[in-house]
């Protein structure tokens, strides 16, 4: 175990990479999937269940956690680690991007944003330095950048504006995280989809110098082609020793061909949200246990997948217990696709590390494309 933290690249093949971070609270395999952990709980898991579908970390959220319950009182409490029993690494966003999409009456000055709590109407404000500040309260391994996202469509000169605004905010949130040996800060490139504010954006971060980098102002609404189409060259503009992560990415196909351009990181609400309704992930495409299909179908999810909800139930059961209302529902699903996620990602670290990724994915969307197993 270490002291520090620390990236190790093991093996490339093409683009895709496959290493390890090292923390203080423990390794992080990349390519490496978050599960989302909004307030404190990834939704419908015990922390237990969220480890042992292989998840070495959990994104928690700034916003969120900073309205109830306080990171004030998490620090009191003892950190957000012992507060929701998750002992391995958490990666905090930096509340930016939720400002932006949930909380009312925003607004944005140079020195950070003021708004109200969508939960009960409070007013706050979050600067780079408040942001910080939080993230320490909360005990984070991983501390990301305060940062702006503009809202799409956005003109090319506003993405820039709001680009250059993020790399000064980038300057103010690396001041304020101060010395914290065994903690990491991430910068976070923006620029949309010009390569142009890209490339000025990754200089920008790399001259201040960070312990990781992620690409942000993805996963918005632009669609896999336009995000694929960054990806093709941004990680590119990014340091090679250290870990690159992009943020709120997403389906099974988009972590695949992120990976596959050079991303080591991801977080996504898709397969906690998905199995609250109903939504499994396979590895056969995308069922939906709602469908009458499956009312009479004794076979599992996937006969493949070694998860409790495969393992133990039937098609019938879960179909009944979402139709049911039924609580074990979302667990059960839940648990399934956060362990398909992680055996997306455990297959791509081995294929990667055998030069074999290209045969992985080939692989991968052929199973996919024989969609989801006959009805009986
Ligand atoms: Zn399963």
């Amino acid at each position: 175990m270490t002291e520090r933290f620390g990236f190790q690249l093991n093996a490339t093949d093409g683009a895709a990479r496959t290493g390890v971070i090292s923390t203080p609270r423990g390794e992080i395999r990349t390519p490496a999937f978050m599960p989302v952990g909004t307030a404190a709980t990834v939704k419908a898991m015990m922390p237990e269940s969220v480890a042992a579908t292989g998840a070495d970390i959990l994104l928690g959220n700034t916003y969120h956690l900073m309205l109830r319950p306080g990171a004030e009182r998490i620090a009191r409490l003892g950190g957000l680690h012992k507060f929701m029993n998750w002992s391995k690494p958490i990666l905090t966003d930096s509340g930016g991007f939720q400002v932006m999409s949930l909380a009312e009456l925003r607004k944005l000055t140079e020195e950070g944003v003021t708004f109200r709590s969508h939960v009960d109407g409070s007013k706050h404000e979050l600067t780079p330095e408040r942001s910080m500040e939080i993230q320490r309260l909360l005990g984070s391994d991983i501390v990301m950048c305060f940062d702006e996202c503009p809202a799409l469509p956005a003109t090319e000169e506003a993405v820039a504006e709001s680009m250059r605004l993020s790399m000064r905010w980038a300057q103010r949130s690396r001041d304020a995280f101060g010395d914290r040996p065994g903690h990491a800060l991430f910068g976070i490139m923006q620029g949309g989809v010009t390569p142009e504010l890209r490339e000025e954006s990754a200089e920008a971060l790399k001259s201040i110098g960070f312990e990781g980098y992620a690409i942000g102002g993805l996963a918005v609404g632009e669609g896999q082609e336009a995000m694929f189409g960054v990806l093709d060259y941004a990680p590119g503009f990014l340091p090679e020793d250290k870990p690159r992560y992009l943020m709120g990415v997403g389906k099974p196909d988009d972590i695949v061909g992120a990976v596959k351009r050079g991303v080591d990181m991801m977080d996504c609400v898709l397969p906690s949200r998905s199995g609250r309704t109903g939504q499994a992930w396979t590895r056969r495409g995308q069922v939906n246990i709602k469908n009458a299909r499956h009312a009479d179908d004794p076979r599992p999810l996937d006969a493949a997948c070694t998860c409790p909800a495969c393992a133990n139930y039937s098609r019938a059961y879960l179909h009944h217990v979402f139709r049911a209302g039924e609580m074990i529902s979302g667990m059960l699903l839940t648990w399934h696709n956060l362990h398909y996620y992680q055996e997306i990602m455990a297959g791509m670290r081995a294929a990667i590390a055998e030069g074999a990724f290209a045969a992985w994915e080939a692989e991968f969307h052929a199973t996919r494309a024989q969609g989801d197993i006959e009805p009986l």
